[in-house]
């Protein structure tokens, strides 16, 4: 059988399991939807958000890119991120990296890749800021496991500093932004930081917004 029939066949299973479940299951999905959460992800094929967070289908708002990049260039994450906060309104926004990412693991490294090293290129100056620390680590496991949580902290930080999310604080809207790392070899998820909603970000990229009362 060619291998992506196989998907095929194991979609109207999946189907069948849940409408043996609920009868009305997709008819109640089709409604409307209305997740909680926003996950920025890996393009991994190994870090499945909704099958590593045992959520299911209507529960996550899901973007993923390699290396879990949060660009302030990049429309389609910005338009995401837009449309999950001030349409879904959803209360977390979750940065999701992984270690052993091949990403990261490339942006260490002086190898010419074409495209792909622009879009990589933002984590090259994770680790110039990072540097005195990586270069002081023993061996490349350890450098890439801490680039890779340093990569989505910083990820954090710059979702924070959109338009986005401060008009949202600003507005009350009880917004967190987390920033969890998965582990590949045990399944689990690192909890590494989460910026309360109001978290003070960098003076140079404050913004002030005509339709709030703001400070100014
Ligand atoms: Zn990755």
């Amino acid at each position: 059988m060619e291998s992506y029939k196989k998907l095929l066949l194991a979609n109207k299973a999946w189907v069948q399991d849940k409408l043996n479940v609920r009868e009305d299951y997709f008819l109640r999905m089709a409604d409307d939807q209305k997740p909680d959460f926003l996950w920025i992800g890996c393009s991994d094929s190994r870090v499945p958000a909704e099958e590593v967070t045992g959520t299911e289908p209507g529960e996550l708002f899901v973007h993923r890119n390699i290396a879990n990049q949060v660009l302030h260039t990049d429309f389609n994450m910005l338009s995401v991120l837009q449309y999950a906060i001030e349409v879904l309104k959803v209360n977390h926004v979750i940065v999701c990296g992984h270690y052993g990412c091949g990403g990261v693991r490339n942006a260490m490294s002086h190898k010419h890749l074409g495209l792909i090293n622009k879009w990589l290129r933002n984590i090259k100056d994770v680790y110039r800021m990072h540097q005195h620390e990586l270069d002081g680590l023993p061996d490349t496991a350890r450098k890439l496991s801490r680039l890779v949580e340093l990569n989505v902290q910083e990820q954090v930080w710059k979702l924070a500093e959109t338009s986005f999310v401060q008009h949202a604080w600003q507005a009350g809207h009880p917004l967190h932004i987390h920033g969890w790392v998965y582990d590949l070899q045990t399944g689990l998820i690192k909890d590494q930081l989460m910026l309360k909603p109001g978290t003070p970000i960098e003076d140079i990229y404050k913004l002030e917004f005509d339709d709030l009362p703001g400070e100014h």
